[in-house]
Order: structure tokens, then C-alpha cells, then sequence
């Protein structure tokens, strides 16, 4: 056992671990001119321990070749180092088979993956989507898409003031036509936890498909697809500590063995004539091409370095801070949290008043902290609260209380600057 597991089983919090853990993250390391990194874009991207790395560097110096196509000892490895890390996914997310994960190169991707694959196939003119007003962009264009080529309509589940999604107005959205529903997990802007598994069992009993977009949740709360029993659950590595350009469409087998293929090309097929074509099985049959190795690879292995401290140390850890920062932030004068819903993973979304967001992130900057500006791709959030923008601090289980007294400070430095 490792010096780490050995001081989380010792401990009950993830703070008096931190330190151990930070040093895992060299990128922890760096200054910005001459103040000491404080990360707090998570949201947008997580940062990649030297476990990671190493990985990346061992598949590529001792083990590439491409994969499925040879017999030959290297490219035997590279198959099975990519199928062991389809396993370890299978197994971080509780799926029944580890043919019911698809690498695709991220959550956009998988989204257009099912919209091509299931909704082509199966939504008809005037059949009905139900989307939420939660969703990030990735969840409403290839939805919108395919809704104008098939004249079909898309529905929005309102939320509240607190950014909770009204289950209610949800339930009442169902009618005869209802096909589909596509449903943030946590939502980017706020960081609302929505309450997925009721939503899932109402639209089933129904005979509604669910899609749940897990890219905020998968690094922040323990995920189980059969206990939610949702049809597709698509996330990226890079936001779980992993490379970019890999992510994964979970779908159940069936489901996934009805759609068709969404791309063609090398290795999604059986056999191909220019009379008639087949195609692979799943999960081959929707990865079409050379896939991303290495990526995938070094997804499986930041899967075990998540796991190894444990998704539920993390979420009670990431939980204290945003207490912490939440108590902190809502008493500074003119600071408006935006999202404040009982059930949140740590995001944080604000305003300041008189100041636009733009300027906020680029005085922080100087500061050495790094959140994200803008409207988060949900620019339908942003329509609901009337405001262009929000600052966003989001925080990891390698982030402490200091930086975020160091974001606090900085946060005071802004006000001094350009309110005095
Ligand atoms: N959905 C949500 C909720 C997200 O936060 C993001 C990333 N910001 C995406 C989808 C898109 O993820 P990617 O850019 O990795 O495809």
C-alpha cells in the first residue's frame, strides 16, 4: 500500500491529505509572474497528476502500435492496454458490460454520437424532446439539429431562482409524443446536482429514453448507470484528471445495438463489399478509425487514480470547500452567488456589481488565480438570470481553504481597484 492510501484509510477528511495529494499535480507548482498558481477552473478542465503523465510516457515509449489490426507483440499490447482501460471505465461507472462503454473524443462528441445513432433513426416529425434550461450548448445543438431536420420539438424544463430545475413543470411536459429526454447531470454554470434518478424512472415509466450529461458529475460524485438505470451517460477524461480528446458514451446494450453506426470508415465494420456492407458489433461498431490510444489509456489510469482516493472522500472534501467559500463570498458587499441550490457540487458562479466578469477574471489573473468568465457555454442560464456573464470559481480535491482566501483577497483587490 502507498504512502497516500495509507493516510486517507488513516484519516476522515481529505484536508489533512492535501498536501500529499498536491504534490501529485506538478502543475500545482507554477507561478503566474510572481504569485503561486491558485487553480480554480476545474469546470472547465482538471489538471493531470504525474500518474497520468507516467502512463502517457510508458504507452508511448514501450508500448504503441495500432491496435486490433496485427499480430504482432505490439500492437497485441496497445489492444489490450486500450480494452483493459474500456474495463476499467466499465467498472468505475458500474455497467453491466464493458461493451456498453464507446471511447468517443469527448462529451460533445457522445452526444452527437446518440443524436446521429439513435435520434436519425428513431424521432419522426413531430415527435418531442425534452431538454432542461440547465443544459450547456453541447446538450441543445445536436438536439436543435436534429429537430429542424426532422421536425421535431424540443421542450425545456424551467428552473427556479435558485437554479433548481421545477419536476413538476418536468412531468408535465410528458404527452403522447414524448420520445426522448436529454438531461444535465450537474449543471456547469451553477453547479445544481439534479435529481436524475426520479427524473430517469418517470420518463421510463413512460417508455422515454434518458441521455444524462455526466461532464460535471463523473469527477465529483460516485456514478452508478445500473442503480440510475439511465439509457446513455457521456463524460470527458479532462475533466477527471485525464488527457483531452477522450471521453465516453455509456449506453445499455440494447439501446446501442439498435442505433446506427455514426461514423463509418475502419473498424466499425464486419465486412465490406461495394454491394453491401455490415457492420462490427459494440462497442467496434461506433469506433470508426484509429482511436486516440494513448488518451484512452490514460484515461483508464486517471480512472485509478480517482478511484484510489475514492469518489466519496472527494465529494465530502470538495463539499467542505464550498461551504467554506460559499460563507466566505455571500458577505462581501455587492458579490451576488448566482445558483444556490441546497444540492450543489463545488461551482461557484457570481456577480459583482458594477463589474463586468471579464474584468474580475483578468484582475484575479494578476493575482495568480485562475477562475473562467463568460456564460459557460449556457448562454440559456445566463437568458434566465438576465446577466451576459458570471465569474466562475470551481473547485478540485486538490484545491484548499487558503486559495480560497486567496481568491477572497483577490476578490477585495478587484472591488479596490475599480470601485474606489
Ligand atoms: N456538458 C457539460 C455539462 C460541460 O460542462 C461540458 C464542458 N464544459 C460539456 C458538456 C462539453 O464537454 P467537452 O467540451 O469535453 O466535449
Amino acid at each position: 500500500m502507498g504512502a497516500l492510501e495509507k493516510m486517507l484509510q488513516a484519516s476522515n477528511s481529505l484536508a489533512t491529505c492535501v498536501d500529499r495529494i498536491r504534490a501529485d499535480f506538478p502543475i500545482l507548482n507554477l507561478k503566474i509572474g510572481d504569485k503561486s498558481l491558485v487553480y480554480l477552473d476545474n469546470a472547465a478542465s482538471s489538471q493531470m497528476p504525474q500518474f497520468v503523465i507516467d502512463r502517457l510516457v510508458r504507452y508511448q515509449t514501450t508500448q504503441h502500435a495500432n491496435i486490433h489490426r496485427a499480430v504482432h507483440h505490439l500492437s497485441e499490447v496497445a489492444t489490450h492496454e486500450y480494452e483493459v482501460a474500456r474495463r476499467k471505465l466499465q467498472h468505475f461507472i458500474n455497467a453491466r458490460e464493458d461493451k456498453e462503454v464507446i471511447f468517443t473524443s469527448g462529451t460533445t462528441d457522445a452526444i452527437n454520437l446518440v443524436m446521429h445513432g439513435y435520434g436519425r433513426k428513431f424521432i419522426q416529425k413531430g415527435d418531442e424532446i425534452i431538454l432542461t434550461h440547465l443544459e450547456h450548448h453541447s446538450n441543445i445543438v445536436p438536439w436543435q439539429m436534429l429537430a429542424q431536420e426532422k421536425e421535431a420539438i424540443i421542450r425545456v424544463v424551467p428552473i427556479n431562482d435558485s437554479g433548481e430545475l421545477l419536476v413538476d413543470e418536468y412531468e408535465k411536459l410528458f404527452n403522447a409524443n414524448t420520445r426522448f429526454v436529454g438531461l444535465t447531470h450537474v449543471s456547469n454554470a451553477l453547479g445544481t446536482i439534479n435529481p436524475i434518478k426520479e427524473m430517469i424512472a418517470f420518463a421510463h415509466q413512460r417508455g422515454v429514453p434518458v441521455l444524462i450529461d455526466g461532464a460535471q458529475a463523473a469527477a465529483h460524485l460516485t456514478v452508478d448507470v445500473q442503480a440510475l438505470d439511465c439509457d446513455f451517460y457521456v463524460f470527458s477524461a479532462h475533466k477527471l484528471c485525464g488527457p483531452t480528446g477522450i471521453g465516453i458514451l455509456y449506453g445499455k446494450a440494447h439501446q446501442l445495438e439498435a442505433m446506427q453506426p455514426y461514423k463509418g470508415g475502419g473498424d466499425m465494420i464486419s465486412s465490406v463489399s461495394f454491394e453491401k456492407t455490415t457492420y462490427n458489433t459494440i462497442p467496434y461498431k461506433f469506433e470508426a478509425g484509429t482511436p486516440p490510444i494513448a488518451a484512452a489509456i490514460g484515461f483508464g489510469a486517471a480512472i485509478d487514480y480517482l478511484s484510489n482516493i475514492g469518489l466519496d472522500a472527494i465529494a465530502q472534501y470538495e463539499h467542505e470547500l464550498l461551504t467554506y467559500a460559499t460563507e466566505r463570498l455571500s458577505i462581501i458587499p455587492g458579490v451576488t452567488i448566482i445558483g444556490n441550490s441546497a444540492s450543489k457540487v463545488a461551482v461557484i458562479s457570481f456577480t459583482m456589481d458594477g463589474i463586468h466578469p471579464h474584468d474580475v477574471g483578468t484582475l484575479l489573473n494578476e493575482e495568480g488565480v485562475a477562475i473562467r468568465t463568460g456564460h459557460h457555454c449556457a448562454q440559456p442560464v445566463m437568458q434566465r438570470f438576465n446577466i451576459p456573464a458570471t465569474s466562475r470559481a470551481s473547485f478540485s480535491f486538490y484545491n484548499t481553504k487558503d486559495e480560497v482566501d486567496a481568491l477572497i483577497e483577490g476578490i477585495q483587490i478587484v472591488k479596490k481597484v475599480f470601485l474606489s
